[in-house]
């Protein structure tokens, strides 16, 4: 007997997650085995220890992709483009007026090394990025901010929804620009037809897949809001 491989995984492709700044934000390291070439997705801190990751992988730091515009996850993006002169991709343009906030907000929540930052790069709904051959796709999941995309690798089943969705909860909304019912449309319309198997990455907690979350997720789950 022998189990056939799965023909969704992405074996080029290999992720490391680091939880980083006092908020525990999982900043995603991906990239190919191939070339070695790698992204960030929302590094909100703690440049040093991210780039020592990317360090320790030997891997090459090629872009910054950002879900949203909150500090935890923006906060180290201009930090890590200057230090290797990737471009910063993402958000949508609707969290800019967020990126322009990082440095007062920080001061706020107690986290002094985020730094200000326009992308190089806005995203739309129906966009693409390319890593090493490989495309992500996105999907702008407004509500928890206007401005939120989420970054998902249809081969490999991953996605990298920030504070759309997690396991058990979802984003809050009680933010300036906040929007509870926009963000679970954002979830319903934009994420559960992806597929139950895709697996997802939030910006905080443990990961889960969308069919878990349609089964028992308090605020989503298909018998709570009376979907099928
Ligand atoms: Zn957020
Ligand atoms: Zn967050």
């Amino acid at each position: 007997m022998t189990t056939s491989p799965d023909p969704q995984s992405a074996p080029k492709l290999d992720i490391r997650i680091i939880p980083v700044t006092p908020l525990q934000q999982n900043t995603s390291l991906i990239w190919s085995r191939e070339t070695m070439e790698g992204v960030f997705v929302d590094p909100g801190g703690e440049t040093d220890r991210l780039m020592a990751a990317a360090e320790q992988f030997g891997v090459k730091i090629v872009g910054v992709w950002l879900t949203h515009g909150h500090l935890d996850h923006a906060g180290a993006a201009e930090a890590v483009r200057e230090r290797t002169g990737c471009p910063v991709i993402g958000p949508h343009r609707d969290d800019q007026w967020l990126l322009d906030e990082i440095e007062a907000q920080g001061a706020k929540y107690g986290i002094a090394d985020g730094k200000n930052v326009t992308p190089d790069r806005y995203l739309e709904d129906g966009d693409t990025l390319e890593l090493a051959g490989e495309t992500f796709h996105v999907a702008h999941c407004p509500g928890h901010t206007p401005g939120h995309v989420v970054i998902y690798h249809q081969a490999g089943q991953l996605a990298f929804v920030g504070d759309v969705l997690f396991r058990g909860s979802v984003g809050r909304t009680d933010f300036p620009r906040g929007n509870h019912q926009q963000l679970i449309d954002s979830i319903t319309q934009k994420l559960w037809p992806l597929g139950p198997h895709m697996r997802f990455v939030p910006g905080h907690g443990p990961m889960s897949t969308f069919g878990q979350e349609r089964q028992d997720n308090p605020f989503v789950a298909d018998q709570v809001l009376g979907t099928t």
